[in-house]
């Protein structure tokens, strides 16, 4: 299982190759229903490839995006794609027009928003060139002779005025999470002489001391996007090896606080080694955390931004959340839930009765993006419930061997609850469907 991984992970890596159009078909199927407004049909489309040029004006303050994507679409149709800032320009198949003709749509149900191209393309590939520019920013801040720049999401609709759309569309063209694609993204500082760094979780190249080219994995999508641009300076950097299927894997965490650091890389070998015997082999080739001194975190595709309190949690999140991923708002109550229930010690249920915590958790709305807030208890509730039956009704020893048969099946992938309920009901006699609609569906 982990030599397949491992051979999966070299061949999608190093060859920056465009998805294929079978590949886009295939995604496309995961894609939510296409929807006219005023009877202009709306349409997904799948990303084939994407580069940004990310240039930093330091004296403007401000830095301005390139983008060129390739993607297909398998109708005719007004093409939807991912971005929250404003763009300044676009052009499609070389038809150059002004950004502001690109407004933000609704889905039917007003659960989120989309960008939508204002003419109709037809079915096949096409060309996007966008340009749009990023602010000054919590995120992204200009020091006196530096510059900091995290792409920091969330997966939960903390941003009201955003309707969910908390990942890599907050910075860049994207597309929803069933949609992976190879994105390559290049970074340049004009106006400095500091040298900078990037810490990413793709593969960085160096270009100069203010310019860097990324590479990401093509399994990625706009949750999995991790990357620091950052002034050595000001950090304290330690890697600690860790030894995964006969291959060793740099788990490396970086601080303004050299404590921080330490203590993450004290812990992270005996999380890692924990997960992995639970889980199964890592996925990813390298881990990089960014710790900060207190709150939570957020995971992305081998990599973190959490505090030392939270790490092992977001560490889990590179097996479910980022290893698999959730399709849409309606299956990211099970990592959070899975999540809960490690932190709890996993917890075994005393009985197999109906009662206790149930929320809605799925159901919703095929375009919600976000995760319930009650994804987390009440997840971690039902897994214990889980976990009780499959001890009791079946060989294996609880939940634990099923979710990490799960977790290795559809690495790299993403996943729907009903992907996963059907998985859990092959390998148990118990009808798991009354679990399911008291607590993930909170069915009356
Ligand atoms: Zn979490």
């Amino acid at each position: 299982m982990g030599l397949r991984i491992k051979k999966i992970w070299a061949v999608l890596c190093f060859a920056f190759a465009m998805g294929s159009i079978a590949n886009a078909q295939e995604d496309l199927k995961k894609a939510p229903p296409a929807f006219s407004i005023d009877g202009q049909k709306s349409v997904f489309i799948d990303i084939l490839s994407s580069h940004s040029r990310l240039r930093i004006d330091f004296s403007k303050r401000v830095a301005f995006v390139e983008t060129v994507i390739d993607f297909y679409q398998a109708e005719d149709g007004y093409a939807l794609f991912d971005l929250v800032p404003s763009l300044l320009t676009y052009e499609i198949d070389g038809t150059f027009s002004p950004g502001n003709k690109v407004l933000e749509v609704s889905d039917p149900d007003k659960v989120t928003l989309f960008r939508r191209l204002p003419e109709p393309t037809a079915q096949g590939k096409h060309q996007l060139r966008i340009t749009h520019s990023l602010k000054a920013s919590a995120n992204l801040v200009f020091g006196a002779s530096n510059v900091d720049f995290m792409n920091r999401m969330s997966d939960r609709n903390l941003d009201g005025n955003v309707f969910g759309r908390g990942y890599m569309e907050r910075y860049f063209p994207s597309n929803m999470e069933w949609d992976d694609y190879p994105f390559e993204l290049r970074i340049e500082i004009e106006g400095l002489k500091t040298p900078h760094r990037v810490i990413s979780n793709g593969r960085v190249t160096r270009v100069s001391d203010l310019a860097y080219v990324i590479q990401f994995p093509e399994f990625f999508s706009s949750s999995s996007f991790f990357f620091h641009l950052l002034d050595p300076r000001f950090y304290n950097f330690e890697t600690v090896k860790v030894v995964s299927e006969g291959h060793e894997v740099p788990l490396t965490f970086y601080s303004r606080d050299a404590g921080e650091v330490r203590s993450a890389a004290k812990l992270a070998p005996g999380y890692f080694a924990e997960i992995e015997s639970n889980f199964g082999p890592y996925l990813f080739e390298k881990f990089v955390g960014h710790v900060t001194p207190a709150g939570g975190g957020m995971e992305y595709g081998g990599a973190t931004d959490s505090s030392v309190w939270a790490l092992s949690h977001e560490m889990f999140h590179s097996w479910y959340a980022r290893g698999v991923r959730p399709r849409s708002g309606n299956s990211g109550w099970i990592d959070e839930g899975l999540a809960r229930w490690r932190d709890n010690g996993y917890p075994r249920a005393k009985d197999e009765a109906l009662k206790g915590l149930h929320e809605k958790l799925s159901g919703f709305s095929p375009y919600k993006r976000d995760t319930s807030i009650y994804a987390y208890d009440v997840g971690s509730v039902f897994f214990s419930k889980l976990d009780r039956l499959f001890a009791k009704h079946t060989s294996l020893d609880g939940l634990i061997p099923v979710l990490r048969e799960f977790v290795q099946t559809y690495a790299y992938q993403s996943i729907s609850t009903e992907m996963f309920q059907a998985f859990l009901q092959e390998r148990i006699s118990v009808d798991l469907q009354p679990y399911f609609d008291f607590y993930i569906y909170a069915k009356k």
